[in-house]
């Protein structure tokens, strides 16, 4: 489904991602920890689309179409989602109205009719039922004032409506309590299935307790430097970081 091959990526000049290999076929569950700093947020945006990133090598096949030429509602028509480390605030615009212009778009870009009102509405309580999103945080101005967990449960909520092949979640449980993280690890294993895949990017193993991924990949310093199983998520947890930061550096 989704191939990276020896990519690499500047910021203003400084170069974050050093080459990352990364294949995740339909259906698996793929989970990128690392410490600070190791570039995984980068790898995300870049994998949005987002400005300010340049791509100085390699590339990113989604179905075999090139992900880095497309703009980022193109990026959102063929099925990627990206469920970002830190949620935009949009002071002028209702959660609600945020939600359905996305699924708009999205039928939009790839030439499907519009939902209507009613339908949309449905679907919407359908879905923030089981994600804990009230009645009134859909009325609030997009994420403003909204918690930690209320912006990331709101996150899984716009992934749910937008039914994405691909979702890439960065840091979902970082401020996230115990009730929280349940809610939406929930959410996120609801919609798991043999032709969704994900990459959970995360600093913790704890999240990885309740979204258990197929594979469980280290980065550090823009590189890839282990690959294993679930319990590599576990030996991380208990050993930290030390020898792949040092590994990487020499
Ligand atoms: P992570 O998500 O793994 O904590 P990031 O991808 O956020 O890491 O950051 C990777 C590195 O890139 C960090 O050293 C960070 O300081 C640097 N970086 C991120 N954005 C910029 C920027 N706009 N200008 C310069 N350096 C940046
Ligand atoms: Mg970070
Ligand atoms: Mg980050």
């Amino acid at each position: 489904m989704l191939e990276i091959k020896n990519l690499h990526a500047e910021v203003d000049g400084n170069k974050i991602l050093r080459g990352i290999n990364l294949t995740i076929n339909a259906g698996e569950i793929h989970a990128i920890m690392g410490p600070n700093g190791s570039g995984k947020s980068t790898l995300s945006y870049v994998l949005a689309g987002k400005d300010d990133y340049e791509i100085t090598e390699g590339e990113v096949l989604f179905f075999g179409e090139n992900v880095l030429e497309m703009d980022p509602e193109e990026r959102a028509a063929v099925g990627l989602f990206l469920a970002m480390q830190y949620p935009i605030e949009i002071p002028g615009v209702a959660n609600m109205t945020f939600l359905k212009t996305a699924l708009n778009a999205q039928r939009q870009t790839r030439g499907e009719p519009e939902m209507k009102t009613p339908d949309f509405m449905k679907r919407v309580k359908e879905l923030s039922a089981k994600l804990n999103v009230s009645q009134e945080m859909l009325r609030r101005p997009l994420n403003v004032g909204f918690s930690g967990g209320e912006k990331k449960r709101n996150e899984i909520l716009q992934m749910a409506l937008l039914e994405p092949k691909f979702c890439v979640l960065d840091e979902t449980d970082s401020g996230l309590d115990i009730d929280a993280l349940r809610i939406v690890s929930e959410g996120v294993n609801a919609l798991r299935s043999e032709e969704r895949s994900m990459l959970i990017i995360t600093h913790y193993q704890r999240l990885l307790d309740y979204i258990v991924p197929d594979m469980v990949h280290v980065m550090s310093q823009g590189k890839i430097v282990k690959t294993g199983g679930k319990d590599l998520a576990l030996e991380l947890e208990e050993k930290g970081y030390a020898e792949y930061t040092s590994g990487a550096a020499a």
